[in-house]
């Protein structure tokens, strides 16, 4: 991917937008990057926008459905959305916007009768993520969708955790709109995409020049978009590899936790979830140490979202999904990749009864 990216830093420095030859060369290599992204997602290469992010994908997504029908006034959502897409939903209804959050059940899962009713003429849009990025909790998008599109309403999801780990084709979906982001299938930070089915009604976002069919303005970042085109093409290589591999080191590695660690709990729903993800927690001790301590062996985890790590609040996910305060506040995710060995796993199940036993003989909360 490096090698791909470095011409565009050195010597083909030109602006796409440019007549000269040298912007014709850049030209070429977004437009096959397009197809590179348009070939993971089956779908055509002119329903590709590029966006330098998940999070303006989602507002894009959301503002620019809202702003084309504005007879339509109500948007349906979850309480577990990442807040690139709650936060939108929150403002627009300081804005008038009627807004349902959708409640999950104690596995972090859906209710599609309840969620059949919400949508009526006055929806615009519904906009449900494909997986959760916290607890990897995956919807019955492809249901949904038609469900939706039954129902004469806009549908659009966050796949940013799904791209690169799950199949898609477009083609034969009904899902008009979908986020994803770079660095999620291993291209760097700072690109993104919003697919747009064919004939869906979006007003543009970013308005300025005419970059992406008038539809994204602003000057692309092609070196990120090259290397995406070229992620896209190696994760549908890889696809296979990351159910397989992947899965198996995960319930490797989720098992031997489970199994060794006193007070820990898996969250959310087993069957449905992405191959790579895992969410326990750890009853009256905090995630937030855990994290401090396997960092200290070397080892990257997380406790909620990336985003809001750091934050004291425990994560609104696992609070939608009626988690309690004290082990909401205990939870960490691993999320894992094809690069990541078994070696690596092995080393994290011997370090976390290390890390857990020692919290818990802390924790004011546990009595001797
Ligand atoms: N949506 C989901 C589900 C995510 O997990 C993330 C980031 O982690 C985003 C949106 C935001 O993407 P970005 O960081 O590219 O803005």
């Amino acid at each position: 991917m490096l090698e791909e990216m470095k011409p565009l830093f050195c010597e083909l420095y030109g602006n796409p937008s440019s007549m000269h030859t040298f912007g014709g060369q850049i030209g070429r290599k977004i437009r096959k990057a397009r197809q590179q992204v348009a070939e993971l997602l089956g779908c055509d290469p002119s329903e590709i926008i590029f966006t330098s992010c998940g999070t303006e994908s989602d507002n894009a997504a959301i503002r620019g459905t809202l702003a084309a029908q504005p007879d339509r006034r109500k948007i349906i959502t979850t309480r577990v959305e990442h807040p690139a897409v709650l936060a939108v939903c929150r403002e627009l209804e300081n804005h008038g916007y009627s807004v349902v959050e959708m409640a999950v059940d104690k596995q972090g899962r859906l209710d599609l009768a309840e969620l059949e009713e919400q949508i009526d003429d006055e929806t615009a849009l519904v906009t449900i993520m494909y997986a959760n990025n916290e607890t990897g909790v995956v919807f019955p998008i492809e249901k949904i969708a038609r469900m939706v599109a039954e129902k004469g309403a806009l549908f659009h999801t966050d796949a940013v955790q799904t791209v690169g780990k799950i199949a898609l084709d477009l083609s034969k979906s009904r899902i008009d709109l979908l986020s994803l982001s770079g660095h999620k299938l291993h291209a760097p930070k700072g690109v993104g995409v919003l697919y747009v089915r064919k004939g869906t009604r979006l007003s543009p976002f970013m308005l300025g020049g005419h970059q992406e069919a008038g539809r994204r303005a602003g000057t692309e970042n092609v070196p990120g978009i090259v290397a995406l085109g070229k992620a896209c093409e190696l994760a549908a290589k890889n696809l296979e590899e990351e159910n397989n591999k992947v899965r198996y080191l995960r319930d490797k590695l989720e098992n031997a936790i489970l199994e060794s660690c006193p007070g820990a709990m898996l969250n959310g729903d087993k069957e449905n979830r992405l191959p790579n993800t895992t969410n326990i927690s750890f009853e009256y001790i905090e995630g937030e140490a855990i994290l401090l301590m396997l960092d200290k062996f070397g080892v990257c985890a997380s406790s909620g979202s990336a985003c809001t790590s750091g934050s004291l609040e425990p994560s609104h996910v696992l609070r939608a999904m009626g988690i309690p305060f004290t082990a909401a506040h205990g939870s960490i995710r691993f999320s894992l990749s094809r690069y990541n060995t078994e070696e690596e796993v092995d080393y994290t199940i011997e370090k976390m009864p290390q890390i857990v036993n020692k919290l818990r003989e802390l924790s004011p909360f546990i009595t001797k």
